[in-house]
């Protein structure tokens, strides 16, 4: 039975007609690598950086997240890996860096925004970015908490500096689209930026105005909002315009009905927590790719997440 189960994780998470969507891993450490590909993950599509800001009391060294990226990209023997550039501010706060405390920090200096105001911080990471991958490092570069393209366009131009300085090659740049701005600017962002990968966390607070920490609101901050749907749809059409692709790795790629409704409407790279790998694939591959359009559809048109559930069900009579 475990042979079985090995086996069926490495199978591909495709629609019985044959439509295929990448299955990826959200892992911040190199040692997590085995782990996820041993769940079936085809790459890593969020490896979240904070996390080797906020596990020590000092700044990693170029040097030391040159190592990092390396032994990453090496742990997935050329499977693709998405690193997210520091996501500092909101919920990941980190003592170390002394930035000014702030009344409302979701709505402050976080993501790209610090970055741009912090070169000290960004330009270190680019360079051991860039120089992992002259070394031979398959690796994107994705930037969190976008909002306007004159985000992207100043951060693509260090980026770009960076890569000439070290003779590097050019990577694929991506944004993170969390903020219902850049949703709803997709169309317009598309034409700076290689890829998208929504994160339907942050996506989901801000489009809800729901503290995604707030316990006592935890029931309704739910990303099958038809509202959050909508906003997802409007990015997709928009990369679409401009031969975009569009990932997803918040935590409703992790959830199997999720999953399907993501790829209904037009996802093709889903990235959740490893353990979350297997269900994803199989209720990917128990479906045909217009079922899930057609699922997609009808979550768009519901009026509550409440109705969207429904579908589930609607959809699983032997459940
Ligand atoms: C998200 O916001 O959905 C996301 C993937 O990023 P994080 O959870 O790290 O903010
Ligand atoms: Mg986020």
């Amino acid at each position: 039975i475990r042979a079985r189960e090995a086996e069926q994780r490495a199978l591909p998470a495709q629609t019985t007609d044959g439509h295929r969507v990448e299955v990826s891993a959200n892992i911040n450490l190199p040692d997590q690598a085995a782990l996820a590909l041993s769940q079936g993950a085809e790459g890593v599509g969020l490896m979240r950086t904070e996390f080797l800001f906020l596990e020590r009391g000092s700044t990693p060294s170029e040097d030391e997240q040159y190592e990092t990226y390396k032994a990453m990209a090496q742990a997935l023997e050329g499977r693709p890996l998405i690193v997210r550039a520091l996501d500092i501010g909101g919920d990941k706060q980190v003592a170390h860096l002394e930035l000014p405390r702030e009344e409302n920090p979701f709505l402050g200096v976080r993501g790209a925004r610090l970055l741009l105001r912090r070169p000290d911080l960004m330009e270190p990471q680019l360079r051991a970015l860039y120089r992992a991958a002259k070394d031979g490092a398959r690796l994107s570069i994705m930037f969190p908490m976008i909002t306007s393209v004159s985000e992207v366009i100043a951060l693509r131009q260090t980026c770009e500096r960076i890569r000439a300085e070290l003779d590097a090659p050019a990577l694929a740049l991506g944004i993170m689209i969390e903020v219902p701005a850049a949703a709803i600017q997709a169309d317009a962002l598309a034409q700076h930026v290689d890829f998208f990968s929504i994160g339907t966390n942050d996506l989901t607070q801000y489009t809800l105005a729901i503290d995604r920490q707030n316990p006592e609101l935890a029931a309704e901050a739910d990303s099958l909002h038809p509202a959050v749907l909508r906003l997802i749809r409007q990015t997709v059409a928009g990369a679409e315009r401009h031969g975009r692709w569009v990932g997803v790795c918040g935590g409703l790629a992790g959830d199997a009905f999720g999953a399907a409704l993501l790829a209904g409407l037009g996802v093709s790279e889903l990235s959740m927590t490893p353990r979350d790998i297997p269900a994803v694939k199989a209720r990917l591959r128990a479906s045909t790719l217009s079922e899930l359009r057609e699922l997609a559809e009808r979550a768009l048109k519901a009026e509550t997440a409440a109705d969207v559930r429904k579908l589930d069900l609607a959809a699983e009579p032997s459940s």
